[in-house]
């Protein structure tokens, strides 16, 4: 396999790509390719059999120039500060395209939260709370669920912190759950706001969403709800899903000749995102190896799992029929992959753009914290994709104006926001 860039070194790459493109001022440049605070922390537990164990965490506060941080808390095995780092540069991106009134910021904890009890999840949240309490709220930093993380841990944190402060504060963490301060539509947002960005993409390059099939690799959130939005929202077909079986520690990829069917799916999927293998066959499904998804002779992919997967050896294996990457991830394409599927004409539009609905979404929870208001779910979305394809049409727009690829057209959106509000704040 071709040596691979970790994803921090991936994110500044195509950060310095663009912000040569830009010409951009070089103590500018030094701001943004660097988060503006880390923090790095270890956090005592009392797990269930009376033993203490301590986890490692992490919170990156990537830049706050348009408003307070935001961005997920991941529990994964494999998190490092890189990736969290990474994450929370996306993030800045991620809010400055969606053209919401917020900064970036990632968090982690090393850790499979499958291996843990409940109480042990609660005390652990808790115990991340205790130690950032002080660093994050409402108006300087906002967490929020990511991979291995879940509305309920969200509640937990919520509320550790709003003892903490000794008032109630709903909008310190957002994709809470519903009656707990969460919005309706979060739970959708990440998977539709992807479907919104496909359907204005399938628009603009003339495809026929009926006729259409998709290959998509996970399902976690974000993939479940694109799965049913490509469905049922745009008529479509999707081949299969692929996701992490963690009995098996491998990834198998589940196909059905008549397409996918996400809602019995749902029915066989544990809430780590793994789907019992035997009540799939028994239903027509095969299953095979966790890169088949990618070798699918399908329209469209949706890369929607984590970094990294779409990379200079898996993207050779790509059928020629793909005229589509739409990416659900954070990260899933490497730059020597974006080159590949440059050079084959295959439009991408890239993560930060994509999945932008799950921050937006958190963005309209904490304005209806702040009111104390609640929309409705048909009012969430519809806000949500206007926000969505606005987004899009703006990084279109840029990408056909400057004649660049549609990832360097989405830096280029964010980047000239969050400048100029660095400029109008006097840091630049
Ligand atoms: N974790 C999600 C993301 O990567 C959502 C972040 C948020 O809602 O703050 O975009």
């Amino acid at each position: 396999m071709a040596e691979q860039l970790n994803a921090f070194e991936m994110a500044q790459e195509q950060f310095d790509h663009v912000a040569k493109l830009l010409k951009l001022d070089s103590t500018v440049s030094e701001m943004l390719r660097w988060p503006m605070r880390e923090y790095s922390f270890r956090i005592p537990v009392r797990m269930d059999d009376g033993s203490t164990r301590v986890f490692q965490g992490f919170r990156v506060q990537h830049n706050d120039a348009r408003g307070p941080n935001k961005g997920g808390i991941r529990f994964h095995p494999a998190e490092t500060l890189d990736t969290v780092r990474a994450l929370a540069t996306w993030m800045t991106w991620k809010c400055a395209v969606a053209d919401i009134p917020l900064g970036g910021g990632k968090g982690g904890i090393i850790v499979d939260p499958a291996t843990l009890s409940v109480h042990e999840k609660e005390r652990l949240c808790r115990g991340w709370v205790d130690v950032m309490w002080k660093n994050i709220g409402p108006r300087n930093d906002v967490p929020a669920p990511d991979v291995g993380t879940t509305p309920q841990m969200m509640g937990w944190m919520m509320d550790e912190y709003s003892k903490l402060v000794g008032q109630y504060t709903p909008g310190v963490f957002t994709g809470k759950p519903l009656g707990g301060g969460g919005s309706e539509g979060r739970t959708e947002a990440t998977g539709y706001g992807v479907i919104y960005t496909v359907r204005e993409a399938m628009k603009h390059l003339k495809m026929d969403p009926k006729n259409s099939v998709a290959a998509i690799e996970g399902f976690g959130n974000v993939a479940q709800y694109a799965a049913i939005g490509f469905i049922e929202m745009l008529g479509g077909k999707v081949a299969c899903v692929s996701c992490w079986d963690r009995n098996d520690k491998k990834s198998y990829t589940y196909s059905h000749k008549d397409g996918i069917d996400p809602h019995f799916l749902l029915t066989i999927v544990d809430e780590y995102g793994t789907i019992d293998k035997k009540k799939a066959q028994d239903k027509g499904y095969v299953v095979e190896d966790g890169g088949a998804w990618i070798t699918k002779d399908v329209d469209v992919l949706i890369p929607a799992a984590i970094e990294g997967h779409v990379n200079a050896d898996t993207v050779k294996t790509i059928s020629k029929r793909v005229k589509l990457v739409a990416e659900g991830a954070n990260g899933p394409v490497t730059p020597e992959a974006d080159e590949y599927l440059k050079a084959n004409k295959i439009f991408e539009i890239p993560d930060f753009l994509c999945n932008a609905g799950g921050v937006t979404t958190s963005y309209f929870e904490s304005v209806q914290n702040d009111m104390n208001f609640y929309w409705t779910k048909q009012e969430v979305l519809e806000k949500l994709d206007t926000k969505m394809t606005q987004a899009f049409n703006a990084v279109l727009h840029m990408s056909e104006k400057e004649k660049v690829y549609m990832r360097d057209a989405a830096y280029m959106v964010a980047i000239d926001r969050v400048v100029k509000a660095m400029q109008l704040r006097g840091w630049a």
